[in-house]
This record gives C-alpha cells, sequence and structure tokens, in this order.
C-alpha cells in the first residue's frame, strides 16, 4: 500500500512542487489550499486528492481532515508575509494574518491530523518555516515572530512526541522565487521581482527537494532542521546582487 500524505498551501510554490514530487515518490496525496481551480488542476495532473482549506478556519480544517485515514506525512506549508513596515507601523490585520496563517493554523491543522498520523505507524510532520524563524530583520517583525514561532512549535513538538512513532522536521529556506512576494507586497509585481533582481533565488522545487530527501530517510531518521538559501544569499538581508 502506498503511503500517505497531506500537503497545506499546495495551490502555487513551494506546496505545489513538493505535492508533485510526493506523487512521483509514490505518495497517496491530499492537498489543500484556498484557490480550489488551481488545486483541482494540480490534482488531476499529479493524480492526488483535493479540498478547499483555510487553515485560519477551525471549521475548515476539521472538514479537511475529515474521513482521513492512517497519514505518514503531514507538510505544513501554508503561510506567507504580508506587508515590509516597521514595527512602529505595522497593523493588527497584518499581524493577525501573519499569525493565523503562519502559527495558529499550522497548530490547528497538526492537531486535526496528529491521531492519524500515530495510527500510520510510521509518521513525520515537516513544518515550512523560514530563515525568518532563525533571524530578524527591519520590516519583518511580525513575519520574524511568527516563524520564530513555528521553530518553537516544531521544537516542543519533537519533546511531546517523543516515544512515538512520528518524526518532527523543520525546513528553513532562504529567498525562494514564488508568489511569496507577490502576496506580501499586495500583488505588486514590479516590487515582487525587485526582491529576486540580479540574483539566483531557489526554486519551490530546490524545497521541495530537501523536504522530500527528509521525508524519504529511514524511518529512525528524523531530520532536525534542514536551512537552505542560495548561494547569493548569506543572511535574511545580505544578498549579492550582479
Ligand atoms: P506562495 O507561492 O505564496 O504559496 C503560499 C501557499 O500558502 C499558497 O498555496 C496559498 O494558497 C497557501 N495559503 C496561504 N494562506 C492560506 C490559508 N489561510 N489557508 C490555506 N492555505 C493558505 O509562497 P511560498 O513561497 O510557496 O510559501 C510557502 C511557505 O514557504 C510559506 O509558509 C512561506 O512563509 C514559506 N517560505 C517562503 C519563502 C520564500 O522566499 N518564498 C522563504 C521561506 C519560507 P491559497 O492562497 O490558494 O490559499
Amino acid at each position: 500500500m502506498n503511503k500517505t500524505a497531506v500537503v497545506t498551501g499546495a495551490s502555487s510554490g513551494i506546496g505545489e512542487a513538493t505535492a508533485r514530487r510526493l506523487a512521483s515518490e509514490g505518495f497517496d496525496v491530499l492537498i489543500g489550499a484556498r484557490r480550489t481551480d488551481r488545486l483541482e488542476k494540480i490534482a488531476d495532473q499529479i493524480g492526488a486528492t483535493w479540498k478547499r482549506l483555510d487553515v485560519t478556519d477551525a471549521s475548515s480544517v476539521t472538514a479537511f481532515a475529515d474521513g482521513i485515514g492512517p497519514l505518514h506525512l503531514l507538510v505544513n506549508n501554508a503561510g506567507g508575509a504580508k506587508g515590509f513596515a516597521a514595527l512602529a507601523e505595522i497593523p493588527d490585520d497584518d499581524w493577525d494574518w501573519m499569525y493565523e496563517a503562519n502559527v495558529v493554523g499550522l497548530a490547528r491543522v497538526t492537531r486535526a491530523f496528529l491521531p492519524a498520523i500515530e495510527r500510520s505507524g510510521d509518521g513525520h510532520i515537516i513544518n515550512v518555516g523560514s530563515i525568518a524563524g532563525i533571524e530578524t530583520y527591519e520590516g519583518g517583525a511580525a513575519y520574524t515572530a511568527a516563524k520564530h514561532a513555528v521553530t518553537a512549535i516544531t521544537e516542543t513538538l519533537r519533546l511531546e512526541l517523543l516515544g512515538k512513532p512520528i518524526r518532527v522536521t523543520e525546513v528553513q529556506p532562504g529567498l525562494v522565487e514564488t508568489e511569496f512576494s507577490l502576496v506580501r507586497f499586495d500583488g505588486d509585481a514590479a516590487r515582487a521581482a525587485k526582491v529576486y533582481e540580479g540574483m539566483t533565488p531557489l526554486t519551490a522545487d530546490d524545497v521541495a527537494d530537501c523536504i522530500v530527501w527528509a521525508a524519504t530517510r529511514p524511518s529512525h531518521v528524523n531530520i532536525d532542521t534542514i536551512v537552505v538559501k542560495p548561494r547569493d544569499q548569506a543572511r535574511a538581508t545580505k544578498v549579492h546582487r550582479s
């Protein structure tokens, strides 16, 4: 029987690339996000199942997890950033969006699937954090605080699940060219493009490669953390541009 996987935020970027990779590795994949037209297309292409999912909505998460059989792999990827304001100017709405999607949503999805993960007898939770979970930068208070919280959750889970057949991993990418910056800058494509100008960012597939590598190690091997950055990036805001 095939192993099973759930990927959140699989309608674009890292989540989509991860779902594609997992399907090609032989996993039965369930994908979720809010843009169902995209999910449907991706699911058709890779032979996955899809369901609408808004991780910020408890009833949506409950419905998403409903009826799931034993689950071998949960990839908590849904999330992102909003805005680039200094702390003095960050609106509450941006704080709420970033915490709800990246932190509370991730915890909510994990809670919903934990029984199914344990039931598999060989489960794995992979959280997509960020180098924003290790560093801070100007204009990034809410996002870096949220991704630091993802790291705290990951480490807590590893302690709480010790002794159970469940691995816990965090993948922390640097700059990846996806729709991330478009979302962060509210659809401003020119501003989003500037983030990657003159440098070679990671692709979504580069990160999916790390996620799938961690997931396909032998069951007794827990990859705790993978930090992956482009060669052109030394720190969050220290980027070589030609
Ligand atoms: P992306 O292309 O914007 O993908 C974000 C995904 O999250 C989309 O599928 C989006 O789907 C989903 N999502 C957002 N809010 C959601 C919600 N409330 N409920 C369900 N799904 C939701 O960006 P990405 O770069 O692939 O981001 C994936 C993860 O990587 C995020 O956690 C991000 O913080 C992290 N990350 C990104 C970078 C980077 O440079 N790109 C670096 C480090 C970490 P819908 O809009 O259809 O719901």
